[in-house]
């Protein structure tokens, strides 16, 4: 039998950035800017190189730079922002499998991600230690009636080879109950040639309903090529979604998330939610307050057509949805 070739999206990945010091030249940043850095952190750099070619060189003050560059704010810690914010880990009914709200339940199909986001709220999931196989998620998702809707999730389910994801999505195809099989990847961002014919293909043969969400935070992100990719997954009538992290000094800005949102709906993609950080230890340099993103949203909606403006949502441990965030009664609309 013919050997098959290794897909050229496999070939990209490996030629992600992950030595601090390779691209530090590559950014032509001076030596001066070392102090500036966390050059151990415990979740280690992984960058593709089509994103580390939309940084701005010669600087650290850059929106793509400071979503993926380790730096030296990481290693203050700040009352709050602790290892496991979400606490997922008490709603895992399996190894991999979390059913925290009614009717959907996330499968954690990997831990393996094309980058590495540094405000990441599951960077501190042992899931290395992990092991492989669905068996015991597919059964349990089988034997509840109530779940209609399976999130693939990780990590990044697009970094699965196509053979696994598509066996891994034909078990879930023969669960009678489930309606729904819903993507979460950040994966397009930084190698959009995952989205290639015979991954485009696979989604085809997918009798359920699907559903794309991607992360993009900042209109940089969506470029002629990831846009096109994800044009063809919503040629398959796939709907494809967007949810952001609201982040200091990336997207904290009107014209900025202006910008991304309006460029998502030119494309037909739909601002989903745009999510409060999840006080994850290391990444409290992110953190922009409630008063200023109720305040931005508001900005939004007066420029943009309702579908446009994302959902200000929270992650309260215990909550049974995500909690929106929005002005209190008493406040003063603006
Ligand atoms: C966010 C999340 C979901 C999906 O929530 P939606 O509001 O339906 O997008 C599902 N399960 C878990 C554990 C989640 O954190
Ligand atoms: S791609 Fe998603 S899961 Fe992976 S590091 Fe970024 S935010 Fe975390």
């Amino acid at each position: 039998m013919e050997k098959a070739a290794i897909p050229y999206w496999r070939k990209l990945q490996r030629e992600n950035f992950t030595q601090i010091k390779v691209l530090a030249s590559f950014l032509q940043w001076p030596d001066s800017f070392l102090s500036q850095l966390n050059l151990t952190p415990r979740f280690v750099l992984n960058l593709p190189l089509r994103l580390a070619e939309k940084m701005a060189k010669g600087t650290l003050d850059d929106p793509i730079v400071r979503q993926f560059v380790p730096l030296k704010e990481e290693t203050v810690l700040s009352q709050g922002f602790v290892l496991d914010p979400v606490q997922d880990q008490t709603f895992c009914k399996t190894e991999k499998l979390l059913h925290k709200y009614e009717g959907r339940a996330l499968l954690l199909v990997t831990s393996a991600c094309a980058m590495h986001c540094r405000y990441c709220f599951r960077q501190n999931f042992p899931y290395a230690s992990q092991v492989s196989g669905y068996e015991k998620e597919i059964e349990e998702i089988r034997s509840n009636p109530s779940i209609e809707e399976v999130i693939l999730s990780g990590g990044d389910p697009l970094s699965l080879t196509d053979r696994d994801l598509f066996l891994l999505l034909d078990q879930i195809e023969r669960i009678p109950q489930v309606k729904r099989i819903r993507f979460h990847t950040r994966f397009p961002i930084g190698i959009p040639e995952r989205i290639d014919d015979a991954f485009l293909l696979g989604l085809q043969k997918i009798k359920k309903q699907l559903f794309f969400v991607i992360h993009a935070n900042h209109p940089k992100e969506l470029d002629e090529e990831v846009v096109s990719a994800l044009t063809k997954v919503r040629c398959l009538g796939i709907p494809v979604l967007n949810q952001a992290v609201l982040l200091r000094k990336v997207n904290d800005d009107e014209s900025v998330l202006f910008s991304l949102c309006s460029s998502l709906v030119d494309h037909g993609i739909l601002p989903y939610y745009l999510h409060q950080l999840d006080p994850v230890q290391g990444t409290s340099h992110f953190l922009v307050s409630d008063e200023r993103a109720l305040e931005l949203i508001s900005f939004l909606q007066k420029k943009l057509s309702g579908f446009a403006v994302p959902r200000l949502v929270r992650e309260i441990p215990g909550k049974c949805s995500k909690s929106p965030i929005i002005y209190s009664f008493h406040s003063k609309m603006a």
